[in-house]
């Protein structure tokens, strides 16, 4: 229904009108045997200039409708333009991201390299491929906002399968090279794990030879497994059959106990930059991360951490035993190049010591 009120209305007054609304629809029709009860949402749009026919208007009051909170006394929202600016924005991000997909544009979408320090070795022993997003009008993109999206708009399967053969690639040019014995990490969304087919794609992939698998490694979050743990475990398990290793993202930050973490089909668990940064707040008292590392190697678990940024983290990592360190102290992530060439200066300096 639209309902027209006449002009200057004062927020608060339309609030109260709308909210009779809802309220007249409380009390289910008694009429015939069946009670029918009506669920109303409404979207209140200011009437403009710009608005040069109904469906202008319209328009605005649909898009609106999606910013309606979850937990409001009243499903009532008011058009905002920066709800248009956001849509807009959207919708820029999804065209790139299907001409990107659909190898029409080869320049805006491409994946940074992180590398991981082995603490043992004092060797980098591989990389996490990060996802960039770089639009000319709206500049760089952060992959939270444009994963998510895709997430959204279902398009992360096709995304993430594109993602997967840059890194590939990307190990593929290192083995040409002769550089053997390092990883690259690939993020994977939950989605992806949970479609069906996903394990058969990955046996088929062209691009996803005896050599790249071995070389590969799969990071994924902890907040998927919450609802789908028994499935996404066996899908796990088809994974590491292939030869994939297998990494718990971002942990600490969910749900998993180290008991559940035991039956996961994984290799290494990251522990969450929360957990990092606060060392140096709390040096000597900071017996969690210490916990977690030694509690994650009884199980036969490897211990990356993420988000290193200074050398008491990395003492105190160092002192506590853990295996491998991530972090802007060793590099940001690195364009392709970059990272090769500091793989090369940093693990030739270290065998001429
Ligand atoms: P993540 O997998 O936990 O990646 C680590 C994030 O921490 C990256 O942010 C990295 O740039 C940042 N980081 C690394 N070292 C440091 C440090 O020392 N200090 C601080 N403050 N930050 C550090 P980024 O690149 O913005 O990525 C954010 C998240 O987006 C990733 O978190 C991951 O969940 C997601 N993501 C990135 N690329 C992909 C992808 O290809 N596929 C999927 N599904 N998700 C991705
Ligand atoms: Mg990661
Ligand atoms: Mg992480």
């Amino acid at each position: 229904f639209v309902v027209v009120s006449g002009s200057g209305e004062a927020e608060e007054r339309l609030r109260k009108l709308a909210e009779r609304r809802i309220c007249s629809c409380d009390d289910p029709g008694s009429e015939g045997t069946d009670l029918q009860y009506v669920d109303i949402q409404i979207a209140i749009v200011e009437i403009q200039a710009r608005h040069t026919s109904t469906d202008k208007i319209l328009q605005d009051a649909l898009l609106t409708f999606p910013h309606i909170e979850e937990n409001a006394a009243h499903p009532i929202v008011f058009f905002d333009e920066r709800m248009e600016k956001s849509l807009q924005r959207e919708d820029k991000i999804m065209k790139v991201l299907r001409d990107v997909i659909g190898g029409k544009d080869e320049i805006s979408f491409y994946l940074e390299y992180q590398p991981k320090l082995d603490l043992n070795k004092s060797r980098i022993i591989g990389f996490e491929a990060l996802a960039r997003l770089r639009i000319d009008q709206l500049g760089q993109i952060p992959p939270d906002e444009f994963i998510a999206l895709a997430e959204k708009k279902l398009l992360i399967n096709e995304l993430g399968n594109h993602i997967l053969q840059l890194a590939a690639d990307f190990l593929g040019r290192m083995q040409g090279q002769g550089i053997e014995d390092i990883t690259v990490a690939v993020n994977i969304s939950g989605i992806q794990l949970l479609r069906e087919g996903f394990v058969e794609y990955l046996q088929r992939a062209p691009y996803l030879s005896g050599r790249i698998l071995q070389a590969m490694e799969f990071e994924i979050t902890e907040s998927v497994l919450l609802e789908h743990y028994e499935q996404i475990n066996e899908t796990l398990e088809q994974i590491k059959r292939m030869g994939i290793a297998v990494s718990l993202d971002d942990f600490g930050t969910g749900f998993s106990s180290l008991s559940t973490i035991g039956e996961l089909h994984i290799d290494t668990v990251k522990i969450d930059r929360f957990f990092i940064s606060r060392i140096s707040r709390l040096p000597d008292q900071d017996l969690i991360t210490s916990d977690i590392i030694s509690m994650a190697h009884k199980i036969g678990l490897l211990v990356v951490a993420e988000g290193v940024e200074d050398e008491r983290q990395e003492a105190y990592l160092r002192k506590h035993g853990c295996d491998i360190i991530q972090g802007y102290l060793i590099s940001r992530p690195l364009a392709e190049q970059d990272a090769v060439a500091f793989l090369r200066d940093y693990n030739d300096s270290e065998r001429e010591q």
